[in-house]
């Protein structure tokens, strides 16, 4: 089946990269939130990433605003209905996705595909939350959804090679490498990246370096981009500790036990650049350590 119409649930952090990536890719896409004031942000969020991809030279300005009329806003599911594919977004909370799932019953076309960006949640899972296994994936993007190269794709236990075949035509559209995953918690990335940036805290938590040495250390002693505890910060820690509370259930290893100072970064509510504070503090510029 070709994919022309791309429904996404979740006007957020993702829902909003997963709409630019697709309508910069000559996707008609309709964005979905059940929260009316969602919409107009998002769509203010997106017009502005595109401003500075415009000023950077990496997409004309008629290509912006070709982009701009092929999106749509809604609060109804009942809009989704020609979507040739639906690929929801919203936080990552097994009930909610199950309540939306029930709701796009009787919504969508019999031949309609639906993807999940769930970090964590398994894919087999979720697709039995539906009334079409055959035709349900995982999308995993990575945030900033435009500008970062991967998407990983996971098939559930009833994905149909049809469904999977169709999913790599539109991450290829969308210029996206793909990594294919089995249906494991984590995936493939998550897996490996999240211990890592467990480990960081815990290097922390035990004195063994600062957050400076540790950030610094990785960075230059590993070639890494960033730092473990900006990344973390970036990632959100109340997403890596949710992460870890499956990799650790599901995997049943010790090695997956969060780190008690995340549990508390978590607790006093410094979820990283999201709220402003986490290992670093984004009232000051340049961020420094917040404690
Ligand atoms: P977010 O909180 O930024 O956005 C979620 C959006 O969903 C919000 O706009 C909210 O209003 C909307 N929403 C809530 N309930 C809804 C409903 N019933 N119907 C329609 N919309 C509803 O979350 P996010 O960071 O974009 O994460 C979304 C999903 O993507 C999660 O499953 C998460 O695990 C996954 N993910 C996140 C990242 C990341 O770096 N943040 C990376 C990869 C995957």
């Amino acid at each position: 089946m070709s994919v022309q119409k791309i429904g996404v649930i979740g006007a957020g952090l993702m829902g909003n990269g997963i709409a630019h990536a697709s309508i910069v890719a000559g996707f008609d896409v309709i964005l979905v939130d059940a929260f009316e004031t969602a919409l107009p942000k998002a769509v203010a969020t997106l017009t502005k990433n595109m401003d500075r991809q415009v000023a950077k030279n990496t997409l004309s300005a008629a290509d912006k605003d070709a982009a701009l009329q092929r999106l749509i806003t809604n609060t109804d599911y009942k809009a989704l209905a020609d979507a040739d594919l639906v690929i929801e977004a919203v936080p990552e909370i097994e009930d909610l996705k199950r309540k939306i799932y029930g709701e796009l019953k009787g919504v969508l076309k019999p031949e309609a595909m639906i993807a999940s960006n769930t970090s964590s949640i398994s894919i087999t899972k979720l697709a039995s939350m539906t009334d079409r296994a055959a035709q349900f994936i995982g999308l995993h993007f990575f945030n900033p959804v435009p500008i970062m190269k991967l998407l990983e794709i996971t098939r559930g236990l009833a994905t149909s090679e049809a469904t999977y075949e169709t999913a790599l035509a539109v991450a290829l559209r969308l210029g996206k490498t793909v990594a294919t995953a089995q249906d494991a918690p984590g995936f493939i990335v998550n897996r490996i990246l999240v211990p890592m940036l467990n480990e960081a805290i815990f290097v922390l938590h035990e004195g063994t370096g600062t957050v400076e040495s540790i950030d610094a250390g990785m960075k230059l002693g590993a070639n890494h981009p960033m730092g473990p505890l900006e990344l973390a910060d970036f990632v959100g820690l109340e997403t890596l500790l949710s992460i870890l509370h499956v990799l650790h259930s599901e995997l049943g290893e010790d090695k997956y036990r969060p780190c008690p100072l995340l549990v508390k970064y978590v607790e006093a509510g410094w979820y990283g650049r999201k709220t402003g504070k986490g290992f670093y503090d984004y009232s000051v510029t340049p961020p420094k350590p917040s404690r």
